[in-house]
């Protein structure tokens, strides 16, 4: 099995990746990490936080599967603490066949005033502000249908895994990975006399898909860890991705536990 790691910057998470290829490899390991950049490993081990963990997906794409061990508090996309790893190496060993759930994405179309057309996926989330401290402004559309002119901060389109990170903190509802959705979210629209939005949260099903026409000459995109000024863009066009990441399962951790753990208990 090729193994990859993705690490957070810092002495803890090198030490932890140390520990963990200490343990995996020796004579006759059926394991080997992965050195030339370019080859696709089979598992990809993300050592840090979540924030690894995008970083990780969008070197390595859809092909592997995936692994958090989490060097800070227990993660939405990590299972591994790094006292765990006698039993996480243990578990690999074990269980050949892991269950693997499969996390759906924002699929974004971008089209430029010039007639480009820019493909680009999330795995947490689409955001979108102006490049200025002034408004965006949006036309929203629900499958070419006109639903509202948004005036505001910034709109969010979150996948169901996204909905714990940055949607969350514009209270946008918490989505179960297993519903293949995508959630538009507001981060503080005006509405007054003058102009109105939903003011709420949408969840659109896979078959929907939700059009952003932007009226700003420059916004910032936000996707994931990644964010840009971005010139003359026309439309931004979000929908479920066909494409979706693996994270290998070798323990149970449930999706509704993480939340708990993550906002309840501490
Ligand atoms: P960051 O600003 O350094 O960290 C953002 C925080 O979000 C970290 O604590 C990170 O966890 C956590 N996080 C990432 N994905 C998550 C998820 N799916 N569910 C719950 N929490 C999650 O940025 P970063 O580490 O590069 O992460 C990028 C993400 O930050 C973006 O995708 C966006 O969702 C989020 N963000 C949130 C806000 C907000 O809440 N107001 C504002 C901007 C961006 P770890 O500590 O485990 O890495």
């Amino acid at each position: 099995m090729k193994i990859a790691t993705v690490l957070r910057n810092d002495d803890y998470s090198r030490e932890v990746e140390r520990e963990l290829k200490e343990k995996l490899l020796g004579e006759d390991s059926p394991y080997c990490f992965v050195r030339e950049e370019g080859e696709t490993p089979d598992l990809v081990l993300s050592i840090g936080g979540d924030g690894t963990l995008l970083e990780a997906v969008h070197q390595y794409g859809f092909e592997p599967t995936y692994v958090g061990i989490h060097t800070g508090h227990l993660g939405f996309y990590a299972d591994w603490r790094p006292n765990e790893l006698d039993a996480f190496v243990q578990a690999l060993k074990e269980q050949t066949k892991p269950f693997v759930a499969e996390y759906p994405t924002v699929s974004c179309r971008i089209l430029t005033r010039d007639g480009r057309i820019i493909h680009k996926w999330a795995l947490n989330e689409l955001v979108i502000r102006n490049a200025s401290l002034s408004t965006l402004v949006a036309c929203v559309y629900i499958n070419g249908d006109e639903f509202e002119t948004f005036r505001g901060d910034g709109l969010i389109v979150s996948s169901p895994s996204g909905s714990t990170a940055y949607n969350k903190a514009v209270n946008g509802a918490l989505v179960h990975p297993s519903i293949e959705a995508i959630q538009l979210s507001e981060i503080a629209s005006i509405n007054n006399q003058a102009y109105r939005t939903i003011n709420s949260s949408l969840v659109l099903p896979k078959h929907h898909e939700v059009e952003l026409i932007v009226m700003n000459p420059q916004i910032m995109i936000g996707l994931d860890r990644e964010q840009a000024v971005w010139q003359d863009v026309c439309s931004i066009t979000c929908r479920v991705g066909v494409d979706k990441v693996k994270f290998a399962r070798y323990k149970r951790l449930t999706f509704w536990s993480r939340v708990r753990n993550s906002f309840i208990t501490g």
